[in-house]
């Protein structure tokens, strides 16, 4: 028997495996883990919006293969762990040089896939090639791909190099899709190599952990939400009051709050020497009242010139870029709701636009846009960042549209900047300054909830379905009329903001 294959023996029947997602869930949270193994029924259910991230995923994947082509795939379920394994030493008996998903246990019971393991011609040594849908390595990327090598080496392969493939954000699609130019492959040995000698300990520190029956104690803090969301926020925070430091603070300044022993912000002490807009928010919550500077408002308001025009855009952001002359996650919008408000406290009319074929939107948008804007008075947007770029942008695919574009950004002013300022803040948007927190506080009466479709990233993913061919014409024309209901919403809410401004 060669080394290769003692190493892929089974462990023992009692030992505790770890795959490689549960490895990384433990680096981010001892507790997730256990909570993971022990009671995954309090893990929150997996949403819409994570299936469609794991199918975008598993599509960029299978792209990342044809750069690696001919290889042979490992199609047993992903529970199937053994006779994945059993698989792939059943491929490299019958001369497979590239295999995608390959399998491998160590004799300590650290099992993973690969998404392609290749040997190049006459090399002796495997490489190890990580497929993400990110546009870089991100440091959690290290974690996986020093736990496959700790795995692939350890079950007795032989491992030459360690490659991270991502996206390649300076790619432009010009026509049918170049892989080899789509991605980029990165040569990560020497981080992969940093990491390896802490494999074994952490492993042996989770296994351990893993065998209690008792919840492991681990204090809510910033790593719940950081390299990723946690599952089980929802059960760890619950019983955080709303006053929680937690919720209001983080990075450094949380963290200096917490070794202060400080733990709700009614204990902040007046001695805080934390930011200005930090202060506002400490003493609305303590004092249970909006703080609103009136001169402040004065000074934003002095800036508007009517008539208003009340923006807002709806983009997609596909990982894979779907249309020529755009490139990964590139925002294409493809929606805009318009609010013209010609006098101070005039009758408001409404233009928009929505584009409802799975074409390039971008020409259409851009016409339709520049047609509705006029040339004088105020253009405003909440968040001014992501439409005066998506402008520029435009400007610089359609030359014909780039005078105008660029005179709507000269002309625009960010309605979030006096509530981002704290100029007004009232407690109830929970130290958030998005337009979801503002309006409901400031114009009770209206919200979001009862919307079909209620934030960006939905409304997004929404219209990709739309566009993807897997849509029927009921179902598409429900998904259009949500999306029309959304995007008004969010302009609608920016012109009873300025009312509410006008009258403090
Ligand atoms: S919510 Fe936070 S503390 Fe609780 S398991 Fe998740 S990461 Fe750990």
């Amino acid at each position: 028997m060669d080394e290769r294959r003692k190493s892929t023996n089974l462990p023992e029947k009692r030992q505790v495996r770890i795959s490689k997602s549960q490895y990384i869930k433990g680096l981010q949270c001892p507790k997730a883990l256990w909570l993971y193994r022990h009671r995954p029924d309090l893990a929150a259910p997996v949403t819409d919006a994570k299936h469609r991230l794991f199918d975008s995923g598993h599509a960029v994947e299978r792209m990342a293969w044809e750069c690696f082509p001919a290889g042979m795939e490992i199609t047993d379920p992903y529970y199937e762990i053994d006779k994945a394994i059993a698989s792939t030493l059943a491929m490299i008996d019958q001369g497979a040089t590239t295999i995608y998903e390959a399998t491998a246990c160590s004799a300590s019971g650290a099992y993973c896939r690969i998404d392609i393991l290749h040997k190049k011609q006459k090399a002796e040594k495997w490489d190890l090639i990580e497929i993400k849908q990110s546009t870089g390595v991100k440091d959690y990327h290290v974690d996986d791909m020093s736990f496959q090598r700790h795995v692939f080496e350890s079950a007795g392969f032989p491992i030459g190099d360690s490659f991270l493939m991502h996206l390649n954000n300076a790619y432009v699609r010009r026509g049918p899709l170049e892989y080899d130019k789509l991605f980029t492959l990165e040569n990560c040995n020497a981080p992969v190599a940093a990491r390896l000698p802490e494999i074994p300990l952490q492993l042996a520190a989770l296994k351990k952990m893993i065998r209690t029956s008792k919840e492991p104690c681990r204090a809510i803090g910033p790593h719940c939400s950081s390299p990723f969301e946690c599952e089980f926020s929802n059960y760890c925070w619950q019983d955080i009051p709303a006053t929680a430091v937690h919720r209001f603070f983080t990075g450094r300044q949380l963290e200096a709050l917490l070794e202060r022993e400080i733990h709700d912000i009614f204990d902040v002490p007046p001695d805080y020497a934390g930011p200005k807009r930090q202060q506002i928010l400490l003493d609305a919550h303590k004092n249970g009242k909006s703080h609103i500077d009136p001169s402040g408002i004065n000074v934003f308001l002095k800036t508007l010139q009517y008539p208003l025009y009340f923006l807002d855009y709806e983009t997609i952001f596909p990982a894979v870029p779907l249309f020529d002359e755009s490139s990964p996650y590139q925002q294409i919008p493809f929606q805009f709701s318009l609010h013209i408000q010609k006098t101070p406290g005039g009758s408001v009319k409404h233009i928009e636009y929505l584009h409802t074929e799975p074409t390039d939107p971008r020409t259409g948008f851009a016409a339709a846009l520049v047609d509705a804007c006029g040339e004088t008075g105020s253009v405003i947007v909440y968040n001014q960042g992501f439409e005066s770029r998506i402008n520029r942008e435009l400007g610089a695919l359609l030359p014909e549209y780039k005078t105008a574009l660029d005179q709507i950004n000269a002309r625009m002013v960010d309605l979030l900047a006096p509530f981002r300022s704290r100029i007004v803040y009232h407690p109830a948007m929970n130290g958030s300054a998005s337009l979801k927190a503002v309006l409901p506080a400031l114009v009770p009466e209206l919200d979001y909830d009862g919307l079909a479709i209620a934030d960006g990233t939905t409304a997004s993913n929404m219209y990709l379905h739309c566009i993807s061919g897997k849509c029927t014409e009921p179902e598409k024309k429900q998904i259009f009329t949500d999306l029309r209901k959304y995007c008004t919403m969010d302009t609608w809410a920016e012109v009873k903001l300025i009312e509410f401004l006008y009258r403090k």
